[in-house]
């Protein structure tokens, strides 16, 4: 797809999101079952399948914004998913899209100010911070990972490869971790040894930037 993200391509993601989502609902589930009430996996599906079906024809993308279409994602996830991640993945892509402005292609440093913007926006509404054992704990390491490959010179691919790994270990060490936010803390002590839903559903949607902006 090249080192730049248009509007094709912030569709892409998104679709490429709901795959994924869709595809590990319920092992997400599961991990929600084990520190909260069960739903992550159904919540986050149905959200980002309404996010696919809020997405502007495909022959409408080659006029429309790579923002525009973030930001459309985010309403309809925040319109069509229950629970604490409705609001909070809604933001994310809301604050992205917004950062992202009225660009028709975003470069790969656009690309990381709005994973740093997404990433403000789950802060200021959920008042978590790393550690609490929520999402924050995959998105954060990844928009470091970002701006650090950034910095480096890598390129978009690249740079977006960096946030799914990190964003992928991040994930992986919610589990010793006590939650301290949402439902997961209401289990103080108990809710060590597993990891966190949303951490490892914020994984799967870096995953797919990863993916979508690597193909050739
Ligand atoms: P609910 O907890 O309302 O059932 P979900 O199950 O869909 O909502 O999502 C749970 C996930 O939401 C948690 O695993 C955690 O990652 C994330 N989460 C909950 N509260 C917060 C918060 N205040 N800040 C960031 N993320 C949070
Ligand atoms: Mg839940």
């Amino acid at each position: 797809m090249g080192e730049h993200l248009d509007a094709q391509g912030a569709a892409a993601w998104i679709r490429h999101a709901a795959e994924l989502v869709s595809a590990d609902a319920e092992r997400l589930t599961r991990l929600d079952a084990a520190i909260g009430d069960g739903d992550h996996g159904h919540n986050l599906d149905r959200g980002f399948t309404a996010a696919v079906a809020a997405l502007p024809d495909e022959a409408e993308l080659p006029g429309t914004r790579p923002g525009k279409v973030l930001i459309a994602a985010g309403r309809a996830i925040v319109s069509k998913t229950g629970g604490a991640s409705g609001p909070l993945y809604g933001t994310a892509l809301r604050r992205a899209g917004k950062a992202l402005g009225d660009a028709s292609e975003a470069d790969a440093a656009a690309v990381g100010d709005a994973l740093k913007a997404a990433l403000d926006g789950v802060q200021e509404l959920g008042q978590a911070n790393e550690g609490d054992k929520t999402m924050i704990d995959a998105l954060a390491p990844a928009a470091a990972a970002y701006r650090d490959a950034l910095a480096g010179g890598a390129g978009l691919a690249a740079c977006a490869r960096a946030a799914a790994d990190a964003a992928e270990a991040g994930a992986d060490a919610t589990v010793p971790m006590q939650a301290r936010k949402g439902r997961a803390s209401y289990l103080g002590p108990r809710s060590t040894g597993h990891l966190d839903p949303g951490a490892a559903s914020t994984a799967l949607v870096l995953r797919a930037l990863a993916d979508v902006t690597g193909r050739e």
